[in-house]
């Protein structure tokens, strides 16, 4: 339902809650974040409830700030279309290591084919949802040395639904990869960091400028810009645009 994800000095959970909030307006029936923990590992938080609970959960040293390294979050709000409200199904998934994470609006309609191959490789699944076969399918492609845009890109060539994504991966904190296939991703351009949202009420208050993906683009997102691709790895150029709202 909503998408929220930071990248840049500051802590990405200040962002990610406060952008979930502003989306609270579309409905939903569960949140969670994960940011990008010391060591390639990720922290994550999710829970049935509102947005309130969630910060609520939040532990107090759910910081994202890496030795040197800034700080690495996504963030979601979940509208079940594929598994009840819980915990367990409440976004974003991980993989089996727990090293990536993702975030998903939309519907994976493969969803039962790719969870058969994965489980068949040796993938443990630890909720209902179709989103969580992305996860696991990302890893799958993030062997040793690939850039997760790759990885990301590959996986996608797999799936047949509905998606907007955000994809961090513990091992390259230095990066977001967003997707969109039917679902609005919106990235938000700070100074030194970047922002992105499934909709722009929830980038308003950080920043005027925007680039919206088109169906079938991604970006890699880093504090310091963002490169727009397609899905057969073309290069994009997209030109910001200027929020003109008031809020
Ligand atoms: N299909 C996914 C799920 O049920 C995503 C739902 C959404 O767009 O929030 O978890």
């Amino acid at each position: 339902c909503g998408i929220v994800a930071y990248i840049g000095p500051k802590d990405a959970t200040t962002f990610l809650l406060e952008g979930l909030q502003r989306l609270e307006y579309r409905g939903y029936d569960s949140a969670g974040v994960a940011v990008a923990g010391k060591a390639g590992t990720l922290k994550v938080c999710k829970v049935k409830g509102r947005v309130a609970d969630l910060a609520a959960a939040v532990p107090a040293n759910f910081f994202s700030k890496q030795r040197g390294k800034g700080s690495t979050g996504i963030g979601h709000t979940r509208w079940a279309t594929h598994g009840v409200p819980s915990d367990a199904n409440a976004h974003p998934h991980t993989d089996t290591s727990g090293r990536i994470a993702v975030v998903h609006n939309g519907i994976i309609e493969n969803a039962d084919e790719l969870r058969a191959r994965l489980l068949a490789d040796g993938a443990v699944f630890t909720s209902e949802t179709d989103t969580e076969v992305l996860g696991h399918l990302i890893a799958a492609h993030a062997v040793e040395g690939t850039e997760l845009e790759d990885a990301v890109r590959a996986a996608l060539g797999h799936v047949v639904g509905t998606y907007g994504i955000a994809v961090l991966d513990a091992a390259q904190p230095d990066r977001i990869v967003v997707a969109r296939n039917g679902s609005p991703i919106v990235l938000g351009l700070g100074e030194k960091e970047m922002f992105v949202a499934s909709d722009v009420a929830a980038l308003v208050r950080y920043t005027r400028q925007v680039v919206h993906l088109e169906d079938g683009e991604l970006a890699t997102v880093r504090a310091d810009g963002f490169r727009t691709f397609t899905e057969d790895a073309r290069t994009v150029t997209r030109q910001p645009s200027t929020v003109d709202w008031e809020i």
